[in-house]
């Protein structure tokens, strides 16, 4: 059975307060709080070699999927949830660094899925209809 972060049984809460976080200060509060169980189970090897399956690329009206399985193991709806946070938090502490900003490469990525695209198109994903996230694929430049 996949890890149940503790977060996930008060999600709305998770959520609501999530929604407020604007700067890095917010971020880093929220991240103390709600992330006090970290670091989660890992997958075994062999489970994040079948998650991987045989790397065969998902064509979706012509935009090409990848799967990228993550290490923790976590249960879809929390990857998601997880990563949808870390999103907010990347845009907290980098309120100009924005995925797509000036020009810079961008990865849409559902955590719930383990799938990702480079290619624009289709906001949500192709696997389960949530919004893809936007990741960006360079470090921000200091
Ligand atoms: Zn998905």
């Amino acid at each position: 059975m996949p890890f149940e972060p503790a977060f996930m049984s008060r999600l709305e809460a998770f959520q609501a307060e999530l929604a407020e976080v604007r700067a890095p200060a917010g971020w880093m509060a929220f991240r103390a709080r709600w992330f006090t169980d970290l670091p989660w189970p890992r997958r075994t090897p062999e489970a994040l070699a079948a998650a991987r399956g045989d790397g065969a690329p998902w064509v979706v009206a012509g935009r090409t999927f990848r799967r990228a399985p993550l290490p923790d193991d976590l249960t879809p709806e929390a990857r998601y949830a997880y990563f949808s946070a870390l999103a907010r938090g990347f845009a907290a502490m980098y309120p100009h660094d924005a995925p797509g900003t000036g020009g810079s490469a961008v990865r849409h990525h559902c955590p719930a899925c383990e799938l990702f695209s480079d290619e624009p198109g289709d906001p949500t994903c192709p696997g389960c209809g949530r919004p893809l996230l936007a990741m960006r694929l360079a470090p921000p430049a200091r």
